[in-house]
């Protein structure tokens, strides 16, 4: 399909500066009319319309002080939307607040309202602002700053403030924005130099707080919990947890009466499922949600989109010796790049969201290409969007965009995150970004008011994407899902308390602030020789402090350096690092691809250099497993459903060379890695021998149906979790020792587990369904990549047992009852 044809006549070489935009039905229609018919036929699966809504505003709460109003009037904030001056009145009345509301709606209002107006109120008072990334902070500074309120002085305060600075930001500004590492490793530490601030502090403020999830979540709710202990400390009030101690409102200028666990929550984040659940679990803090957003939106059309099949070769298949012939799909990224040069010819601002860097430049240079040949000159109205663009490039292309130099734009998610950059025409997303939360944060991009916009979902060639395009149903009028974090996890626990412990002396109130399991994770810190227990509490033994990664578990990470410039490129978990930087590793950060020359696993530290090749790597790997103990189980007859802990033990063995184009194996090539050990929390479920009989599956074909099982479930447990399948591990086996049952286990992949499996098995039901359908749905013969293929399979796919599979999964639904599990094991 060549581009010159679809260039509607008219659209000329110079497209208008400010384009109207056609209208998005008519924009779709001509977008799929390009796409040849044939066997495929239409790619569009389904058209939702997501109705326009108007904006619901609120007067200025009294409490509001005039210079505070005139300053954000000064910005054109006239009035508040609802849910904006509805949180803010929680936070101000002293109760903690999440407000959950989707992209662009005006939630850093209701942080700044109560932060600000307390600030202004009481001249010592001062707030915490903690983003996840130091971008985003340096945003909410310019925002703050820009309102030249008296005294506040706000800061920055993270890796790049220089020292000259730091000593004044500590005993002046009442407004510190930072970010998670840097009140792990810099704030915290040295309290004693925040004392000032730490007293007077009235508000914390956690920006984008659905970030904070999986392992890394987990810990930050421990380094917020730190820091409610340090404030407490220094304010010298008694420390609360958990329920009960919910603060009733104080009448409006009554000081609240006695002592309260000041301060002051206030949570930002995007739309998700149970906002308040996922906010209490990061703050230990009891906290209100306020999840209807107010603000005005425009009308979308949302597409579901999935590429054609490429025409078959004759001959072409048979020559693969013994290989089903899959189908072949288009590439999501090429029939992206073709959507964005054809919106653009036709006028029409667009933002392509991808998922690599590398796939944003290919969109991007792929659609110039095209609309150049087309319009010579044309090609220069698209650019690429990564993160990585200094702070100036950025804001250019946001701009150029806004003001119709620029017409398409392809970009990483790195515009997920708070840049206020909305009102487009067209939002094309290339391969489901994960969650539905991330979805809705994408395709909010699009839409002016009193306009339609168009959002379109372009599927890869993968489970979850192809089972989505065909189950509308999961993606529209479901609630997007719940952040998973999980604070009681032993090896997030264990290292937070010893930098607790090394901030201050533990407390027997201490553990009950830093909840379940916190009295088993110091005594294991007192066996281990890393704490001393005295009357008075538990003393950290050592002069240096503990070494403790935010983003990891499980020792120290694994740098990645790139050997010609001893540039650190990143970090990656050990659990993982045997996997992903092998020696020969293609190893992609950031979308940029990197070949691992060497890994040291003493020093921890892969040796890289940057390198392009056509050919891919996919590690090899020997797993077993034994369970540990058992958590909660259901027993459903032939069936039972299991979550607890494992023992999993793998080495990666060798890895496939394979050619990007065509998945030709080249070679494979042996390693000499050493085994690991991981011990984690798995779900899994057996189903005995005989009910698999009766439903039709041989003996020979079992290990086959369950390991094609186990890949759809892994493939699909994003629908329930917020994870990604890289996050998960899984195993099958015919005959388990542990359960001597046919068994699936599926693992987190990090040590101490998630929070993803037991997600999975709170809800098992919902996610074996899906898993189900999307096998039986697939109209592949024997198994393809958009069913039970895995991209990270240790065993090269094999075996695998399509048909079966979906017997298998029927067996275990036909069993297992739709509500919550019974048998609770105490932990
Ligand atoms: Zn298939
Ligand atoms: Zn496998």
């Amino acid at each position: 399909m060549t581009y010159a044809a679809t260039v509607s006549a008219g659209s000329g070489a110079d497209p208008p500066r400010r384009p109207a935009g056609p209208r998005s039905g008519e924009l779709l229609d001509r977008l799929r009319a390009r796409t040849p018919g044939g066997p495929a036929g239409d790619p569009v699966t389904h058209v939702e319309r997501v109705p326009a809504r108007a904006g619901v505003t609120a007067p200025w709460p009294e409490w509001v002080p005039e210079p505070l109003r005139a300053a954000l009037a000064r910005q054109g904030v006239v009035t508040p939307w609802r849910h904006q001056a509805e949180a803010a009145g929680h936070a101000y009345a002293g109760r903690h607040v999440v407000i959950a509301t989707g992209t662009a709606s005006g939630k850093s209002l209701a942080y700044q309202l109560p932060a600000l107006a307390t600030l202004l109120a009481d001249p010592r008072a001062t707030a915490l602002y903690l983003a996840p990334t130091k971008a985003l902070a340096a945003d909410q500074l310019r925002a703050v700053a820009g309102l030249d309120l008296d005294g506040v002085r706000p800061a920055c305060y993270d890796g790049d403030t220089p020292r000259a600075e730091r000593d004044w930001i500590r005993q002046h500004s009442r407004f510190v924005l930072t970010n998670p590492d840097m009140l792990h490793h810099g704030i915290l530490p040295g309290h004693a130099q925040w004392s000032t601030f730490l007293r007077r502090l009235a508000f914390v403020v956690v920006d984008e707080c659905h970030t904070y999830r999986g392992v890394f979540g987990s810990h930050v709710a421990h380094v917020l919990r730190r820091l409610r202990r340090q404030a407490a400390r220094y304010q010298g009030v008694p420390r609360q947890a958990g329920p009960g101690s919910r603060r009733t409102p104080a009448p409006r200028g009554v000081a609240p009466a006695g002592p309260s666990d000041t301060p002051v929550f206030v949570l930002a984040s995007a739309t998700s499922g149970d906002p308040a659940t996922a906010a209490e679990r990061l703050t230990g803090l009891p906290v209100t949600a306020v999840t209807e957003d107010a603000s005005p939106r425009g009308g979308v059309t949302f597409a579901l989109w999935e590429p054609p099949l490429l025409p078959t070769e004759p001959g072409a298949a048979e020559s693969v010796a013994g290989l089903d012939a899959a189908p072949v799909r288009r590439s999501a990224l090429r029939e992206t790049a073709d959507l964005l040069s054809d919106a653009v010819a036709g006028g029409v601002r667009t933002l392509a969201f991808v998922r690599s860097r590398r796939g944003a430049e290919v969109i991007a240079s792929s659609a110039r290409r095209s609309l150049d040949e087309a319009v010579p000159g044309l090609g220069g109205r698209v650019a690429a969007y990564r993160g990585g663009y200094l702070r100036e490039e950025r804001r250019a292309l946001e701009r150029a965009l806004l003001d119709g130099d620029l017409l398409g734009l392809a970009s990483t998610n790195a515009l997920e995150l708070g840049v206020d950059l909305v009102g487009l025409d067209a939002v094309l997303i290339c391969g489901y970004p994960g969650t539905r939360a991330s979805l809705w944060q994408q395709a909010g991009r699009a839409g002016r008011s009193g306009q339609e916009a168009l959002a379109v979902l372009v599927a890869r060639d993968d489970p979850l994407d192809t089972y989505l395009v065909h189950h509308p149903e999961a993606l529209f009028g479901r609630p997007v899902e719940a952040t998973v974090l999980d604070p009681a996890n032993p090896y997030v626990l264990g290292p937070q308390l010893a930098c607790a412990a090394a901030e201050a002396p533990l407390t027997a109130a201490d553990l009950t602030l830093f909840g379940d399991g916190a009295k088993e994770a110091v005594a294991t810190l007192v066996a281990g020789g890393a704490l001393r227990q005295r009357p008075t509490g538990w003393y950290w033994r050592h002069t240096g402090r503990p070494e403790v990664d935010l983003r990891g578990t499980g020792g120290s990470p694994v740098n990645v350096v790139e050997s010609s410039t001893g540039r650190l490129l990143g970090t990656v978990d050990p659990a993982s690092s045997h996997f992903l930087v092998h020696p020969g590793a293609v190893h992609l950060h950031q979308g940029v691809s990197y070949l691992v020359d060497e890994l040291d696993l003493t020093d921890g530290c892969a040796l890289v250099h940057a390198e392009e090749p056509d050919w891919s790597t996919h590690p090899r790997d020997v797993t077993s497993l034994s369970v540990v103990s058992v958590r909660s189980y259901t027993d459903a007859g032939p069936v039972g459903m299991f979550l607890g802990e494992v023992d999993v033990t793998s080495q990666v063995v060798s890895y496939q060379r394979r050619r990007i184009a065509s998945g030709e194996v080249l070679d494979t090539r042996p390693l000499d890695l050493p085994t690991r050990e991981l011990r984690t929390v798995a779900v899994w479920f057996t189903v005995s021998p005989e009910s698999l009989a009766a439903a039709g599956v041989e003996v020979a074909d079992v290990p086959g149906a369950l390991h094609a099982a186990e890949h759809a479930a892994i493939g699909l447990l994003p629908l329930v979790a917020t994870c990604d399948r890289w996050d998960i591990g899984g195993l099958s086996t015919a005959n388990h020792p542990d359960t001597e049952a046919p068994t699936v286990f599926v693992y987190d992949g990090h040590p101490g587990g998630a929070g993803f499996a037991e997600r999975a098995y709170r809800a098992a039901a919902s996610w074996l369904t899906a898993t189900r359908d999307a096998i039986a749905e697939c109209a592949c013969e024997a198994g393809c990549p958009s069913c039970v293929q895995s991209p990270k399979c240790g065993n090269g796919n094999n075996p695998l047992a399509k048909a079966e599979a979906v017997r298998v999964l029927e067996v275990v639904l036909a069993n297992l009852p739709d509500g919550p599990p019974a048998n609770e094991a105490d932990r």
